[in-house]
């Protein structure tokens, strides 16, 4: 049985991070940066990755707050595609996914 209190933390500490994280790379975005910025194209580059970045940070903020709303109406643990119980090595692992790994193979393939 996975303790939900201590994985409720877990996920609020991450949560925190992860906004921390988002804002950093928010900054450094809107940041002209260190001088002569627009005549490098690596720059921009750069850019790009951190755009990447932003979008890994802000998909798993989503997903850690969907995880903790399912933690709140019971529904944590559960697989939403299929509503098998989701294997608690899975989430120990992957905290804040909601497919068992059935399902999330399928939606990877
Ligand atoms: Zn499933």
């Amino acid at each position: 049985m996975i303790n939900l209190e201590k994985t409720k933390e877990h996920l609020e500490a991450r949560l925190i991070e992860l906004t921390e994280k988002a804002s950093e790379i928010d900054q450094a975005l809107r940041d002209p940066g260190s001088a002569d910025w627009e005549e490098h194209a690596t720059e921009s580059e750069g850019d790009e990755v951190l755009e990447d970045m932003g979008k890994a940070v802000v998909d798993e903020i989503t997903q850690i707050n969907t995880a903790l709303q399912r933690i709140e109406i019971g529904t944590y643990g559960e697989c939403t595609r299929c509503g098998e119980t989701i294997d608690e090595k899975r989430l120990k692992a992957l905290p804040f996914t909601a497919n068992c790994l059935d399902c999330a193979r399928e939606a990877e393939a």
